[in-house]
């Protein structure tokens, strides 16, 4: 049987891909802010429904630098269910991370238990809007305006996901994208930062460029975070594909809600009615499902269904944190509990209805199969 990945590179066909190549070969221009970086900034810009936008090589070092835009100090309130590079952008800019509990309905940082770590050392709050759903930004932005704290969303999961208002990653002070190759939509490795206005973006292009302002002028320690021109071409020929894309995740998320409801113990853990980008489909198996979460995942695994208990562990356990007061078991239960159950099914737009209807399968047939056992 052919295996199946929690998710798979989106590659558009190559031929289409060799006519950028060809005019970056003949342009010579590889890096440095060059015509397709520009157009993919403001095609980008065009397609999300934001004003300014500053690419990155990835977007962990987006996530390193917009910290440093916002000369961020002490402690920063974030959440341990997350990819860890969430946390060490932190630790990265010296400043330490303070983990808070999530919102047991949405996986992200709830504005109560946000409000409980803030201290006389908090500068600035790292909420993920995590799965793509998005986090309570306005209760989030009531306690940043409160305490004067600034908010960097990590939008990794977000890309394309709207509210009420527009677009999701509008909120806060900056939010993070990331384009890696496994995300909803990709530049092979790349990223982004949402700025609200030019001066930021400004600041922000200097900061990748190593701070430089014009040929011999440094205003600032940066880093080099440039992205190059075949990614940015990646990036312009990906977006011509992202609609079709979404909708193929769309219709496998469908086919996932549709098979899995009635199986006793199995949550969808995003709901059926959400504007998600499906980047990912978590489910969790609870004490009434026959089989542990860690039992079906090796059970999937040995039918060749890779799919990944995103987030375990959680960030707080990896041994750079777990000594930290704010990483101690009895701080994050809601948080511990999620990861202890969670597992995100495969879905990728190349992902075959027969793939998706055996995963399913899977899960039905083990439950049943159990059940029988136990009785
Ligand atoms: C993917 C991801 C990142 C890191 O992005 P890279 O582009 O891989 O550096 C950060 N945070 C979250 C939540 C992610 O999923």
């Amino acid at each position: 049987m052919k295996p199946v990945y929690v998710t798979q590179p989106v590659l558009p066909p190559l031929e289409e891909f060799l006519p950028y190549l060809e005019d970056i070969w003949k342009r010579r221009v590889l890096t440095n802010g060059g015509p397709v970086h520009k157009d993919l900034e403001q095609a980008l810009c065009d397609y999300l429904g934001v004003q300014h936008l500053s690419l990155f090589s990835n977007g962990t070092l987006a996530l390193v630098t917009a910290l440093q835009a916002l000369r961020v100090s002490g402690e920063v309130i974030t959440t341990p269910y997350s990819f860890v590079a969430t946390s060490h952008a932190i630790m990265w800019n010296g400043l330490k991370p303070v983990f808070a509990d999530v919102d047991p309905g949405t996986f992200n940082l709830s504005p109560k238990h946000i409000e409980a770590a803030i201290t006389s050392q908090t500068t600035a709050i790292l909420p993920v809007h995590c799965y793509g759903r998005p986090c309570d930004v306005e209760g989030i932005q009531e306690l940043a305006d409160q305490y004067n704290l600034r908010v960097i969303y990590d939008a990794a999961h977000a890309f394309g996901v709207k509210d009420a208002g527009g677009s999701v990653l509008r909120h806060g002070d900056l939010s993070v994208l990331s384009f890696h190759a496994t995300k909803v939509f990709s530049t092979l490795e790349g990223g982004a930062i949402i700025c609200p206005d030019a001066k930021t973006k400004q600041r922000i292009d200097y900061l990748k460029n190593f701070g430089f302002a014009n040929e011999t002028t440094v205003v600032a320690t940066g880093i080099n975070g440039k992205m190059n021109e075949i990614q940015a071409a990646f990036g312009m020929l990906s977006l011509k594909h992202i609609d079709a894309a979404l909708a193929r995740r769309q219709s496998i998320a469908t086919m996932y809600f549709e098979g899995l409801a009635l199986v006793p113990g199995i949550t969808c853990a995003l709901p059926p009615d959400l504007q998600s980008n499906y980047g990912y489909f978590p489910i969790l198996v609870d004490d009434t499902y026959p089989l542990e979460r860690d039992a079906l995942y090796q059970l999937m695994r040995d039918r060749q269904i890779f799919g990944r208990r995103y987030f375990y562990p959680l960030i707080s356990d990896f041994p750079m944190y777990r000594t930290m007061p704010s990483a101690a078991a009895e701080n994050l239960p809601v948080a511990r509990s999620i990861s202890q159950r969670v597992i995100c099914l495969p879905i990728y737009p190349a992902l075959e209805d027969e793939d998706v209807q055996r995963t399913i399968a899977l899960i039905h047939d083990a439950s049943a199969a159990h059940q029988k056992v136990a009785a």
